[in-house]
């Protein structure tokens, strides 16, 4: 729910001002924080209720914003009253009555409302106190949907309020927010709230006054008016975009000041031999791409700074991203530091160890590899307490391993650069507990194939650098993407026996299955790929046993999931790539990084249950080398062929364009994770408006370089501060 952090900041000052007097002002930034305890109609009971929708104060109700309006038409003749359409009718009650329908067990309110024009009924059900509450020759305004039954039109369940006279109508005329609810709390409830405090807020301006002009804004206080009182749409509209744009500019600002904050921080500079670099790249068995050239090229300049390196590399599946990571390890190597390169699982940090072993085996580097059950050094099996007094005294130079393992126990001698792969947000405070070293500050890559559109980047990201692969290798052809309709199953079957007979390996994907609880459902694709659920492996094994006693019962099947012993997934794993395994039966885990460059078809079963940008990733595990690869989607039941989602991974194959289509289609909360980086609900659904973005980011520049402590702007200051930014400058 909208959470705006705007007025979190303010400190509560009670008894400032008497807010049960309806009509009173919020006269500046510190009203914002007096608790809606103090209003009327906030008692014990609807205060904790608010509190679920993140309402504690007179600013977080301001900030409460309305998620759409309710638009109701003046209807006065009857021809207006057509079925379905959202209509407003003022008028007097000219009869309401009750009558108990016994079967159903349900009382049904109806009156006649009689405007100047003409007579229209409404009806409710199971509020019999309404004929008290508007007795006949009560003045009112009803609005709602317009049903027909066979007594003519009527309003089902209509929103009321009663009229003193020509009243201006807070429910029931022209636009009427509609508020994020919660049990217990109606939008009506909340419009009644707000109402009064709109139409008195006058609050300074926090923005400098040269950046509302430039931008043409409304002040604050009146797009809160516009927001929760709109004359017409464009007024909504506008008022919505000034208060995006605040909470837009505060992201951008603390982007800004954490960027500076790394400026401030010392780092290993570790020169660029471009000599020893070049020999590396001419040396490998293909040609970098010009986008691998590019980011590398990036990367080794940012490792020559004295302060900390914040590296975004951002490739699509199979791009090449971890050749270019290890080229930055071993020009750290070759000055004689270390690199530590952390992958999400085991079977990932195994396939770096390997892949690096064998393009870097020969240059004389150590490269160690250490997971929960591996401990190795060039190949060598080593023991764990050797290996990490090794590492301890800075002899190893590329260490490689899993997440939690390298947190968790290690020491490093001599770190100078982290590498994170598909891992979400890697810390500054994470970063400095693997050195231990005071005053230095690791350099740190991320790297991820989550294509992220620029804005969303630029927004969560702020404080990144970013480095794009969009070229794949040579020669890569894209994966041919069907949807396979149930009557098209053998077909299908027969097409892969063709690819294995030919010599080609390939994968079955396993649908995921909703929990009770729901949650494999937002399982985001950043996080670790260990949550999958006990229902999710029997479906692994219901269909490996089907396959491989069936339909495949001369192949050699195997099958992968979560919950094996990682020695067993090793051992799997280490069979299929050396072509021993025909098909690989599995869940999810087979998401992230896996390389099987014979691998040239995926049959993903129930690919209706899975997102967007995960189908994307599982069709890149096939299509990794100049073969031509396959992907079928298999809905289901039919009635999915029509699934946009699934139609749209079968037409674009480029995953930066689909990470596009993501965000159109989904919308950005469901975006990646992006709900968990606590951004208010309004940022969210601004992150489609690239213009608004640029334009905060213009702004959040202009702002600190005319005034960096912000001590022109004290309230900018403080918001900024309880977003947990900037805090140096105390
Ligand atoms: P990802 O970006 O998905 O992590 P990888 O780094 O695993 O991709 O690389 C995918 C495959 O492409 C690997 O087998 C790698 O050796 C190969 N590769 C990387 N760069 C090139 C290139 N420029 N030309 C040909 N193959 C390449
Ligand atoms: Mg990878």
């Amino acid at each position: 729910m909208a959470k705006p952090c705007a007025s979190r900041a303010f400190r509560v000052r009670e008894s400032v001002i008497f807010v049960n007097i309806m009509g009173f002002r919020i006269l500046n930034w510190q009203d914002l924080g007096v608790p809606i305890t103090t209003m009327r109609f906030v008692g014990a009971r609807m205060a904790t209720r608010l509190r679920n929708l993140g309402i504690r104060t007179i600013g977080d109700l301001l900030w409460h914003l309305p998620w759409r309006y309710d638009k109701y038409e003046q209807a006065d003749t009857p021809e207006a009253f057509a079925a379905g359409q959202k209509i407003s009718v003022q008028g007097q009650i000219s009869s309401i009555a009750n009558r108990f329908i016994f079967p159903r067990r349900m009382t049904v309110t109806t009156a006649v409302i009689s405007s100047a024009s003409s007579d229209i009924r409404a009806v409710w059900f199971n509020q019999p106190y309404l004929k008290d509450t508007l007795p006949e020759g009560t003045l009112v305004s009803i609005a709602g949907k317009v049903r027909q039954d066979k007594r003519g039109t009527y309003l089902a369940s209509p929103v009321y309020e009663r009229l003193r006279r020509l009243e201006k109508l807070v429910h029931t005329g022209g636009l009427v927010p509609v508020y994020p609810e919660t049990s217990g709390v109606s939008s009506k409830y909340i419009r009644m709230l707000i109402r009064p405090l709109a139409e008195n807020v006058l609050l300074p301006d926090p923005l400098p006054r040269e950046i509302v002009r430039q931008q043409k804004f409304p002040p604050l206080d009146k797009a809160l008016q516009m927001v929760h009182i709109p004359k017409d749409d464009t007024a909504a509209e506008e008022g919505r975009r000034r208060l995006a744009f605040d909470e837009l500019l505060l992201f951008q600002l603390k982007a800004l000041t954490e960027r500076r904050r790394m400026t401030q921080q010392r780092a290993v500079s570790i020169a660029f031999d471009q000599k020893f670099v070049q020999s590396f790249v001419t040396d490998l068995p293909f040609t970098l791409t010009k986008d691998q050239k590019i980011a590398a090229w990036e990367i080794l300049k940012d490792l020559q700074k004295p302060y900390p390196m914040n590296r975004l590399l951002e490739g699509d599946v199979g791009s090449g991203k971890t050749v270019v990571a290890l080229v930055a390890a071993l020009q750290v190597a070759h000055s004689g530091h270390q690199t530590v390169i952390l992958a999400p699982t085991e079977v990932l940090a195994q396939q770096h160890y390997a892949t690096i072993c064998d393009l870097a085996g020969s240059l004389g580097i150590s490269i160690g590899l250490l997971t929960a059950s591996k401990s190795d050094i060039n190949g060598s099996p080593t023991p764990r307490k050797k290996m990490k007094e090794r590492i301890a005294v800075g002899e190893v130079s590329i260490i490689i391993g899993t997440h939690a393992v390298i947190q968790k126990d290690v020491r490093f001698g001599a770190l100078a650069l982290v590498v994170v792969d598909e891992q979400h947000r890697f810390g500054i405070a994470q970063r400095a507990a693997l050195v231990k070293r005071s005053g230095v500050i690791a350099h740190l890559l991320s790297m991820t194939a989550t294509p992220i559109p620029r804005t969303l980047a630029l927004t969560v990201f702020g404080d990144l650098d970013i480095s794009l692969i969009r070229e794949k290798p040579k020669h890569r052809l894209s994966v041919i993407t069907r949807l396979i309709q149930p009557q098209q199953r053998s077909e299908t079957y027969a097409f892969v026996r063709q690819q294995i007979k030919e010599g080609r390996q390939g994968f079955v994907i396993c649908p995921r299955i909703e929990t009770d609880d729901g949650t494999a459902g937002t399982v985001m694709l950043w996080q670790l790929p260990m949550s999958i659920t006990r229902q999710q492996i029997k479906a692994v094994e219901k269909e490996y046993e089907r396959l491989s006693s069936d339909i495949f019962y001369d192949l050699r099947l195997a099958m992968l999931h979560g919950r094996m012993k990682p020695k067993e997934k090793e051992r799997i794993m280490d069979k299929f790539r050396s072509g021993a395994i025909d098909i690989l039966v599995t869940t999810s885990v087979i998401e992230v990084g896996v390389d099987v460059p014979n691998a040239t078809f995926m049959l993903i079963e129930g690919a209706e249950h899975f997102g967007l940008a995960q189908l994307h990733q599982f069709r890149g595990r096939v299509g990794r080398a100049d073969k031509q690869s396959y992907c079928f989607l298999m809905p289901t039941t039919d009635d999915l062929l029509n699934n946009e989602r699934l139609k749209t991974l079968a037409r674009v194959s480029d995953g930066f364009a689909l990470a596009e289509k993501d965000l159109a289609l989904r919308g950005p909360g469901e975006f990646f994770g992006v709900k968990q980086s606590g951004m208010p609900d309004i940022v969210m659904a601004s992150l489609t408006d690239t213009k608004l973005i640029q334009q905060a980011r213009i702004s959040a520049r202009l702002i600190l370089h005319n005034d960096p402590s912000l001590a022109k702007a004290p309230i900018l200051r403080q918001r900024l501060q309880a977003l947990g930014g900037f805090r140096h400058f105390e």
